[in-house]
């Protein structure tokens, strides 16, 4: 718990925001700095809140830095500064406590460029967003305190998610654990990589049960939160209304699972906590980044118990989906980008919808900030960096194929089970290569390259090193392939 607001603290913040206003001017302060409400000190941490997620992020990228300075200035004790998102932002400070929903990493070093006269945007450009779709009343009976509501995001609803051949099953079962009164499978368990929309469709489907039935008891966790919510349990020794509290909703969602890897006493906590709610007839939602199956530190009969009910692969975006979720996110906005633009921010940024979405907010603060439209020249300028860093990525199957090329080898021969060296030497410098340019693990290479164990590939790049130290042809051609494939 935060200690609360004495007068010296709000002094601080007073010198603090005089300090910010004289640096950034009027216009930028009063449209990020201002509306930052100040929750409390705890331990070395302020904490203060913000209304939505985008000021956040802005902050974060852009004043982060300077405030905590600043904080420290005036109060040494003073470490870190967190922001949390309240969407009931105009309640007095301290009114409900920390929002838990607090950005963990704090300011880790995300203020880019410059920072000073940055980010003026009328916060109007934004409300369009609320406005549109505001989402229903909390209703009283909704588990756990206002804490827990700030995790949702409110633009994370149904309406706003764009549905396309990636996600249609994602988004098909999704929808029917929000509407159906029963429960129609258990768990759902949706994965997919960074960015896909797991979080956005688990929010959708909190919204759409507190809207249409706000009697039954919707908890929304992140893996990470369940395991600090147990051990602040564990701690206060005070397990049982821990247990209680996660056990009497009716409808429990845990997103990214795969942090549970390794976390042997809080997978076991979550084991019993599923199998309690499922014999009661509860929906679970689960996600994830990989499947059940390749959940890697995960008990086995935990993962098999994940894999019980529907299981819903969301796949890459295509070019459509890309094009689609933009404009909405455009649209949400409330601002008119040109269409050429949105198909050059789909085109060339196609990694996944976090990057899509920092993207056009890049453009969209900087073009209001500075008054201008947002053209084609001004996306090209801006997004530079970002463009490049997409076209870096190397892929394995590019790899295997260039390598199996250059050896006069089949494609499938990188993938096949034969051990004679013509062929698996080749294979073991592809799967070093992999290793090298790639920032996939192990196991994910050993499964490209016909389901290997992740030690096969480690012994593959441990010979490599050996064969490269010793033999100079075998060093050239390495070195020639790692050129070939680099960018
Ligand atoms: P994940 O949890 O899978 O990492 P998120 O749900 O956090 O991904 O999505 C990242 C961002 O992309 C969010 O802003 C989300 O609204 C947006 N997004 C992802 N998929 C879609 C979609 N199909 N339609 C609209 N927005 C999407
Ligand atoms: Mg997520």
């Amino acid at each position: 718990m935060s200690t609360p607001i004495d007068s010296s603290l709000s002094d601080r913040w007073a010198m603090v925001r005089g300090q910010l206003r004289d640096e950034f001017g009027d216009t930028a302060f009063r449209s990020w700095l201002k509306p930052l409400t100040l929750k409390g000190l705890e331990g070395n941490c302020v904490r203060m809140s913000i209304q939505s997620r985008f000021m956040r992020d802005w902050i974060n990228s852009h004043y982060s830095n300077r405030i905590s300075e600043l904080w420290t200035k005036v109060h040494p004790e003073v470490r870190t500064v967190e922001i949390s998102i309240d969407q009931t932002a105009a309640v007095p400070p301290n009114a409900g406590g920390p929002a838990a929903g607090a950005f963990k990493g704090g300011f880790n070093g995300v203020a880019n460029g410059s920072s000073n006269g940055t980010g003026a945007a009328p916060r109007g450009a934004f409300s369009g967003t609320s406005q549109r779709n505001s989402p229903p009343p909390a209703p009283a009976g909704f588990t756990g305190t206002g804490e827990r509501e700030s995790q949702l995001d409110p633009r994370y609803n149904f309406e706003q998610f764009v549905v396309g051949k990636p996600n249609e099953l994602a988004h098909a079962a999704a929808q029917r654990v929000a509407e159906s009164p029963t429960v129609p499978f258990n768990p759902l368990f949706l994965y997919g990589g960074v960015g896909l929309g797991k979080t956005h469709l688990m929010h959708a489907i909190a919204w759409k049960i507190k809207e249409d039935n706000p009697e039954r008891r919707v908890l929304y966790l992140s893996a990470e939160n369940f395991m600090y919510d147990l051990i602040r349990a564990l701690r206060h020794k005070d397990t049982m209304s821990f247990k209680e509290r996660i056990r009497s909703v009716d409808v429990l969602m845990v997103d990214d699972v795969q942090f549970f890897s390794g976390k042997d006493s809080t997978q076991e906590e979550f084991f019993h906590t599923f199998n309690d709610l499922v014999n009661r007839n509860k929906q679970l939602v689960i996600s994830a980044d990989k499947s059940p199956s390749d959940l890697e530190g995960l008990e086995e009969r935990l993962r098999s118990r994940l894999g019980w009910g529907l299981v819903a692969d969301i796949h890459p975006m295509t070019y459509e989906l890309r094009l689609g979720v933009l404009q909405q996110k455009a649209d949400a906005i409330g601002i008119h980008v040109p269409f050429e633009v949105l198909e050059f921010i789909a085109t060339r940024i196609s990694s996944n919808a976090r990057e899509l979405e920092g993207a056009l907010n890049k453009l969209v603060a900087h073009a209001t900030m500075m008054g201008r439209d947002i053209t084609m020249d001004l996306s090209q300028t801006l997004l530079r960096d970002l463009v490049r860093a997409n076209e870096r990525k190397l892929t394995i199957e590019e790899i295997k194929k260039t390598v199996a090329s250059h050896f006069n080898l089949r494609y499938a021969d990188m993938e096949s089970a034969r051990r004679a060296r013509p062929v698996a030497r080749p294979r073991q410098i592809a799967m070093y290569l992999a290793k090298q340019l790639t920032p996939k693990s192990l196991p994910e290479i050993g499964r490209m390259f016909g389901n290997r164990d992740h030690t096969t590939v480690m012994y593959s790049v441990k010979k490599v090193e050996e064969l490269y130290a010793l033999d100079r042809s075998f060093a050239e051609d390495v070195d020639l392939l790692r050129k070939k494939l680099e960018p």
